[in-house]
């Protein structure tokens, strides 16, 4: 196939609004599976990905399509679905020329939405909106043809009424393609490049990895490459397409513009990064340019955002949970982790996520895939901390910038004229108050879409948080769109528990990065039994301090189970006490409670107990359960 027949493109949506259910009609009726193979939503082929009804990984499928009595090839490209893996997300984008934007007809734009049609719009793709779901009586396609008009700027002149459900418009959407698609460019004078989109942990193949073609004269089987990102060459052993499932292709070059993936006996992801760009150094079979390739723009490392700590809740699961989560990092170049040690809580790993969805995939599949019971502590955010010295006015400025900078570890605080940056991960390593220092936090750029009639609701938790209010507009007389810019460390606590309750689940959310600022921080300190518990510290604005260790004792106290003896639980800043409460003494006998011979309750008391011991962490002579780990989220 000529490049001037393949069309590459991704389909953008906001959860739920028809994007795996289009991709599978689509696949159907380019006989790309036939319909007795087609299981629900080929395309997110996880089971966790399943039962939330996300896409976590990309995958790509090559559809054949006749059009006027011209063959063309057709690649989707499947992109993640959560702002979590935004970085993905727009490397995904970047292997594309369009994109179908899937809009639910009946639920309007949402926050989803308008995060994906940015990234399409960086990457500067051709949008063809889609209004999905036209069959349901509450499809309203012109109000929201003129949301999408009037939010995105987008001509919705030429909308697609679509069904996926009922297969309604699939052919209209395929003829788009087609028809309004660019098709990639194709330079063979240049260096072979290739765009990485996508890389997955096989356990008989090693590392596969996803690519599109860009320029040069192609990839093949038995070919050298190289890997501009981390300089690294390997042997191509098979080269090959998805249609979905993956087809070995030995006797060409996959060339400009074409979409496949290649094995090279790879054995981390960590070697073949989403974004990094792949060359071609050698090759048996085809010509290839000896100028030096230029990477492809828009490489980076994904940057873990949030910070836990992860524990086995048993000590003899220490080996069990390091051996996991070396298994994990092999397929998730995202998830970074090293041991830690605390005195509280034994051995453990500090581990760091992209955001919290992040965390809880890993959680889960530490559990799941590896059966090793955790105790996770309360996500943080990532401080960064400038020692005031001379100099620190203008690294303070730098660190705001987002310019790189010499950083280091607390242990390492430089003496010399300019400041090291203190890089702080964990709430108990933040420095004291009284040493002389700026202290940044994270912030975000948050938009929430909701009915015009929860705005003051929504206005009212975004000031508790600390937000501050950058603009608000009309989506249309009854929805409003609010855009706010939030310490990070704000958005994940229990934030969008209370946006949904505040709006009665109406509203969308999402946010991402926008940069550092400076805060009067303060890392209030937890003592139980009058002994420091650091995996409880937590950083706080300074005039909150007060507040939120009240609250927190208090939660303290309702979720560590009574002890044999009394036990004080002080909330502290430095050496002041702000808060404190007496958890009393009890002899614990459940079973007490169960008067008579009702064996089966008796059991379940029990049950109950055993199950609740599992999560539970000694830490001194008090047990402390997960829930305690999490009462710092939400200190209000
Ligand atoms: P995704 O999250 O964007 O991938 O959305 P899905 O494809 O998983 O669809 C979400 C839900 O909407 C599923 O229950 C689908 O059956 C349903 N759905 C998808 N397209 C249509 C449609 O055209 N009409 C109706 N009535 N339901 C649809
Ligand atoms: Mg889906």
């Amino acid at each position: 196939t000529p490049a001037s027949n393949i069309r590459n493109f991704a389909i953008i949506a906001h959860i739920d609004h028809g994007k795996s259910t289009l991709a599978d009609r689509m696949l159907e009726t380019t006989a790309t599976v036939a319909a007795r193979d087609m299981q629900a939503q080929l395309l997110d082929s996880m089971d966790l990905e399943r039962e939330r009804g996300i896409t976590i990984k990309l995958n790509a499928a090559r559809m054949a399509y006749e059009k006027d009595g011209e063959p063309y090839v057709l690649n989707l490209i499947d992109t993640p679905g959560h702002v979590d893996f935004s970085y993905e997300v727009s490397r995904s984008l970047a292997a594309c020329e369009g994109a179908l934007l899937v809009v639910d007809a009946a639920q309007g734009v949402q926050a989803q939405t308008l995060a994906n049609v940015y990234l399409a719009l960086e990457n500067d793709l051709e949008i063809i909106p889609v209004l999905n779901k036209i069959d349901l009586p509450a499809a309203e396609p012109e109000r929201v043809a003129e949301e999408i008009e009037s939010t995105i700027g987008l001509d919705c002149t030429d909308a697609i009424l679509a069904s996926a459900k009922s297969g309604l418009g699939i052919g209209d959407v395929l003829d788009a393609i087609v028809e309004r698609v660019p098709p990639p460019s194709d330079d063979q004078e240049k260096p072979t490049r290739c765009l990485i989109f996508d890389s997955k942990f096989d356990a008989y193949q090693g590392v596969v990895t996803y690519f599109r073609v860009v320029d040069g004269t192609g990839i093949a089987k038995g070919d050298k490459v190289k890997f501009l990102a981390t300089g690294k060459t390997h042997d191509i052993t098979e080269v090959g397409v998805m249609v979905p499932e993956r087809i070995p292709v030995s006797d060409r070059a996959l060339k400009p513009g074409e979409v496949g993936y290649f094995v090279a006996s790879i054995k981390s992801v960590d070697d073949a990064r989403v974004g990094d760009t792949v060359t071609v150094v050698k090759s048996q079979s085809h010509a290839v340019s000896t100028d030096e390739a230029e990477p492809l723009p828009g490489y980076a490392e994904a940057t873990p955002m949030v910070f836990a700590g992860v524990f086995p809740t048993d000590a003899d699961q220490y080996n069990a949970l390091r051996d996991a989560l070396g298994k994990l990092k092999l397929n998730d170049a995202a998830l970074r982790y090293e041991a830690e040690n605390s005195p509280a809580m034994g051995f453990g790993f500090r581990c760091g996520f992209l955001g919290l969805l992040h965390m809880e995939i890993v959680q889960e599949r530490l559990e799941r895939e590896y059966d090793v019971d955790l105790i996770i502590t309360a996500p943080s955010v990532v401080y960064k901390v400038v020692p005031r010295q001379k100099n620190s006015e203008a690294v303070v400025e730098k660190v705001m910038k987002g310019e790189a900078l010499k950083e280091g570890l607390i242990q390492e605080a430089s003496e010399e004229d300019t400041p090291t940056v203190l890089v702080v991960d964990n709430p108990s390593r933040m420095p004291d108050k009284d040493r002389q220092q700026h202290t940044l936090e994270p912030y975000v750029r948050l938009e929430v879409i909701a009915p015009t009639e929860y705005t003051g609701p929504l206005m009212d938790l975004a000031n508790e948080r600390r937000g501050e209010l950058v603009d608000m507009k009309y989506l249309t007389p009854t929805r409003t769109t609010v855009i706010y810019q939030m310490p990070l460390a704000e958005v994940i606590t229990d934030f969008f528990d209370q946006v949904k309750s505040r709006t009665r689940g109406y509203a969308s959310m999402e946010y991402a990065l926008s940069g550092y600022r400076e805060s009067p921080l303060v890392r209030l300190d937890v003592m139980i039994n009058k002994e420091l518990a650091a995996p409880l510290s937590t950083v706080v604005h300074e005039q909150d301090a007060q507040a939120a260790g009240k609250v927190l004792v208090r939660k303290l106290k309702e979720f560590i189970p009574r002890q044999m003896f009394k036990v004080p639980i002080q909330a502290c800043v430095g050496a002041n006490i702000v808060a404190s409460v007496q958890l009393s003494a009890m002899r614990k006998d459940v079973l007490a409670k169960c008067y008579g011979g009702d064996i089966s309750r008796k059991k379940k008391l029990l049950q109950k107990q055993a199950k609740g011991k599992k999560r539970m962490k000694a830490m001194g002579k008090v047990t402390v359960p997960q829930e305690a780990f999490m009462a710092v989220l939400n200190l209000r």
